[in-house]
């Protein structure tokens, strides 16, 4: 409609991931965030999730810019994907973009039109005027933004939390927060993915006392998992290594590519002769040396998961080791995650994580922290963003608490338009939305990512592969046996699937009782494989679905 705003969120209102919302008004759409989301363990071959992008696409010349609000992949993941169909500049500020330059960079985008912001900084696109505000958050250098339209002032926090004592020392702006409160906010759109959680979010500091504790009291290796882009935690391990007298390692491709952005930018401090090439290991002694690492997911072909199945050229999990989680187990992945610390714990090292010590602390804020947030912006509509369902439902519970009539807080659902025009915002109808898979981020080297509708992937067709392994011994009851549907194994095709049993066979014989029994990094190996024998034979690329059956 003319001289009417629409907001809306094209992923991220009904999961915690996929963050996309825009704002629309007449000639004009921005684009706030771009994100992905991983699939839960079991999503067919699938990598990772991108939201549809089709209203964007039909609407392309409205398009006039992406502003990212921080280096979080469930917040610029998908941005790949929207620029090349959709060449526009991107906002951010500088280690947001120095972490996006890398991922666009893999996709052949390096020309991508990328303008670096700092908080506080404003810029205007089309009839938007956009503020930069800082806020503290698990990665450096968030932002959120006040977003001045033609119909009134809108916030969005981008992720955060109240943090007082950040690790950088760069607080949040609860000055300019506040004085949007008084100016008179029209609608505040605010992160609830712990709108559950009672009482105030510990500071990110809390975990450098528990990383003292251990560091005090261990005389052996310390390997410390966490996110690859969780810079104020490496920073903490890198501090307490320091002063414990250890050097450092980090190990695993993301993480030394996310240290170096971060080193080159001014994010990271190391000090000198501190940060060692992993080749060095072998000559450090156990206890002058820490392990950074990523793998806190459980992650099959991650380097954690790697060292705890003996599948790691340089370091082997040992007597002696303590290994610390230092990050949240993600529901969906506590199974793997667990199967992990058992085969750590059963090559004689200690494991450490967030259930038994405080060596991870949430970037999103609690209760407490979302009303003060509500109580400086005073909005007169509020629509809770960044979550399930029942997040947002949380969320909107408190705003009533405070006053904000019912039918002024807007849950929606991806894809639904609120529009806004004369100081009055209603729900009207929906763009379509929805969710795009994509293959392509494998194993073996980087390959070419590839955009895979659903179609495509009945074109290509599923191979199955059954086995049954007795789960205590690991040995191979039946199988492996190979079904397809939809996929054609041309003209030799039982001469084709015998070669396929017998590399299946070899690979299985290859790989410990151990690792047989763990079915999820089995199922790994046994697609990877098979995946690159058709790639390599056939030039085929169907859906690979091991199935076992644990006895
Ligand atoms: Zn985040
Ligand atoms: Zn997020």
């Amino acid at each position: 409609m003319e001289n009417t705003l629409s907001v809306i969120p094209l992923g991220g209102v009904e999961e915690i991931g996929l963050n996309m919302t825009i704002f629309e008004y007449n000639n004009d759409i921005i684009v706030i965030d771009a994100g992905l989301m991983f699939p839960e363990e079991d999503t067919l071959g699938v990598d990772f999730i991108i939201p549809e992008l089709s209203y964007l696409i039909n609407n392309k010349e409205k398009v006039k810019a992406v502003i990212l609000t921080h280096g979080h992949e469930d917040h610029t993941g998908a941005l790949p994907f929207l620029l090349k169909e959709i060449a526009v500049p991107v906002y951010g500020t500088p280690l947001t973009l120095g972490l996006v330059k890398e991922k666009l960079r893999e996709h052949n985008l390096e020309d991508a039109e990328l303008i670096s912001v700092m908080p506080r900084d404003i810029v205007n696109i089309g009839v938007f005027s956009i503020e930069f505000v800082r806020v503290t958050h698990s990665i450096v250098d968030g932002v959120g933004l006040g977003i001045t339209t033609p119909v009134g002032l809108i916030v969005h926090t981008g992720d955060f939390k109240l943090d007082p004592t950040p690790v950088d020392g760069q607080l949040m702006d609860f000055h300019r927060f506040s004085e949007y409160g008084e100016r008179g906010t029209l609608l505040l759109l605010s992160d609830s993915t712990n709108a559950e959680k009672g009482g105030f979010t510990y500071s990110e500091k809390e975990v450098r006392r528990a990383f003292e504790d251990i560091f005090s009291n261990t005389k052996g290796r310390i390997i410390i998992a966490t996110f690859a882009s969780n810079i104020h935690r490496i920073q903490q391990a890198i501090d307490v290594a320091v002063k414990y007298e250890r050097k450092v390692i980090l190990c695993g491709k993301s993480i030394v590519s996310n240290a170096q952005i971060a080193l080159n930018l001014g994010y990271l401090r190391i000090p000198e002769n501190t940060w060692l090439k992993l080749e060095d290991l072998k000559k450090m002694p156990d206890n002058e040396v820490v392990i950074i690492t990523t793998g806190s997911q459980g992650e099959p072909m991650s380097v954690l998961s790697r060292i705890a199945t003996d599948e790691h050229k340089h370091i082997v999990a040992k007597e002696g080791d303590t290994v610390i989680l230092s990050a949240k187990m993600i529901p969906g992945n506590e199974r793997s995650i667990g199967k992990i610390i058992n085969h750590l714990f059963r090559r004689g090292a200690n494991v450490i994580y967030e259930k038994v010590s405080e060596v991870h602390v949430s970037g999103h804020a609690s209760k407490e922290e979302l009303k003060l947030m509500l109580n400086m912006v005073k909005p007169k509509y509020f629509m809770p963003i960044h979550g399930e369902y029942r997040h947002l439902v949380y969320h909107s519970m408190l705003a009533r608490k405070l006053d904000i009539p019912k039918e002024n807080i807007f849950i929606l659902r991806n894809g639904d338009v609120v529009e806004i025009s004369d100081n009055e915002a209603r729900k009207n109808g929906n763009v379509s939305s929805g969710r795009i898979f994509i293959d392509g981020k494998g194993m073996g080297g980087v390959e070419e990512m590839v955009l895979r509708d659903r179609l495509r992937l009945a074109h290509d067709g599923i191979v199955l592969i059954l086995l049954a392994v007795d789960n205590l011994t690991g040995n191979i009851i039946s199988g492996p046996d190979i079904i397809s549907r939809g996929f054609v194994f041309e003209d030799a095709s039982q001469e084709i699937i015998n070669n396929v049993k017998e590399l299946l066979a070899n690979t299985i014989k290859g790989l410990g009782a151990e690792y047989i029994s763990d079915s999820s990094l089995l199922k790994a190996k046994l697609r990877s494989t098979l995946k690159k024998y058709l790639r390599d034979t056939m030039e085929r690329r169907p859906m690979i679905m091991p199935i076992i059956i644990e006895v």
